[in-house]
């Protein structure tokens, strides 16, 4: 298994260009035409398109929300429809708004200032580095810290937090700028960013020139294992273009210089990874025995085969069927269903089960951005949380289910008037 294993990271090194002669859409990593469905989940707007109350009158974009993985190197991904200029310029996230995530991001840096003996003459560098949520806390500690953030709104939040940010996309153009000017990362941090990368050999091969010679980069990915065995198909949005099993990621990073080194499994996202990675050349981090433990767990799972990866698409419909009867259902009896959230994932979800205000009749998010606009597609209203105390609603479907423990502790207080929570994924569950 173990030299199965081997022989495919060698598969893809060197990686071809893309093939631009091809009409047929070719993987964004090997370049090879990619000619097998994953899953495809039909049309839907950008899922982080809100719509204000004056443009609900107005037409609104959809795209194919259509998986495919290639047959060479296996990476699951979308098309890219739209630029990430036109998705990322102004970004509704703020990850600020989650404690869980905070605290997630506190946890981190406590993990990496120790392991990695990070002080006062160390550089942390945080590639899509939102508004600050966790270089706040290498800042905290008298450690530099630059944070790279296209999204020109999230970025000037991280700046009123002291925060140095280049305010641009990643690449191996700005790499080699901050190069230039004497910057290199001891640690350079790439969380829940490598998913939202259209041109990702560009982003991953700015990488290794901007370590430091013993530098290390740790970056977290939801794990496609995690995503096929959760039924998790709402994490696949327009924003999010490649899936990435710990096979493929080890090889991406490997094709541009990077050895992984160790590998945790985290619950965030529904089940990402954390990898880490160092210099193929230089790095000084002992491999861990992780590494082979799961690339081998993945071999057996036939994650390093075409037809290894399952009959996803089925399962999605399935699970369609049974959100959508619940609702219905509870409609029949006169009940009233509210959500709670209105993240991107959520998007996925209700555009490709039909669900609109005759089955739920709004959500409430605690992001003042998104609070007085409509969901993309479905156009359901999104509140101020206050509203579930003022229409007491019968279930509260929570949209981020991920955060399922941490929301139905907030919402506590519902049970005063017996609402019950309820997540669509892995299947319609009432908790
Ligand atoms: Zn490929």
């Amino acid at each position: 298994m173990a030299q199965k294993d081997a022989m495919h990271v060698e598969l893809c090194e060197p990686f071809d260009s893309a093939h631009p002669e091809m009409a047929a859409p070719s993987c964004r990593f090997c370049g090879t035409p990619l000619r097998h469905t994953f899953v495809d989940l039909g049309m839907s707007p950008l899922c982080e398109s809100y719509v204000p109350a004056e443009r609900l009158g107005a037409m609104e974009p959809f795209y194919p929300l259509h998986a495919r993985i290639c047959e060479r190197c296996l990476l699951v991904q979308l098309d890219e429809f739209v630029g990430p200029e036109e998705i990322f310029a102004e970004y509704a996230y703020f990850s600020s708004y989650s404690d869980s995530w905070v605290k997630h991001a506190r946890g981190y840096v406590g993990m990496a200032v120790e392991r990695f003996g990070l002080d006062a003459q160390s550089l942390v560098v945080e590639l899509a580095s939102n508004d600050g949520y966790l270089l706040q806390h290498v800042v905290e500690r008298g450690i530099p810290a630059l944070g790279i953030e296209p999204a020109a709104n999230v970025a000037a939040a991280a700046r009123a937090r002291g925060i140095e940010t280049v305010v641009e996309f990643f690449g191996c153009e700005l790499a080699a700028r901050l190069v230039a000017e004497g910057r290199r990362a001891d640690l350079l941090v790439a969380n829940n960013v490598m998913a939202h990368v259209p041109d990702l050999n560009d982003f991953v091969g700015g990488m290794e020139p901007l370590l430091a010679p013993h530098g290390v980069v740790t970056i977290e990915v939801p794990h496609l294992v995690r995503l096929v065995e959760g039924n998790q198909f709402d994490t696949i949005y327009h924003e999010h273009f490649s899936y990435f099993s710990f096979l493929t990621a080890r090889r991406l990073l490997w094709a541009h210089g990077l050895e992984v080194f160790d590998v945790d499994e985290l619950g965030t996202h529904g089940g990402s990874l954390r990898v880490f990675a160092q210099r193929r050349s230089g790095g000084r981090q002992p491999v861990s025995s992780r590494v082979a433990a799961l690339a081998e767990r993945e071999c057996a799972l036939g994650y390093d085969t075409l037809e290894g990866h399952g009959d996803f698409a089925p399962r999605v419909e399935e699970t369609k069927w049974r959100l959508v009867e619940f609702l219905i259902e509870r409609r029949r009896e006169g009940k009233r269903v509210a959500g709670y959230g209105a993240p991107g994932k959520g998007n996925t979800l209700l555009n490709y089960c039909g669900i609109r205000t005759d089955l739920l009749e709004f959500t409430v998010d605690r992001n003042p951005y998104k609070q007085g606009q409509f969901l993309p597609g479905t156009h359901i209203p999104v509140r101020d949380p206050e509203a579930l105390a003022q229409a007491r609603p019968d279930f509260i479907l929570i949209l981020p289910w991920n955060l399922k423990e941490e929301i139905v502790s907030q919402l506590s207080y519902t049970r005063e008037w017996g609402a019950r929570c309820v997540v669509p994924i892995p299947e319609v569950e009432v908790l």
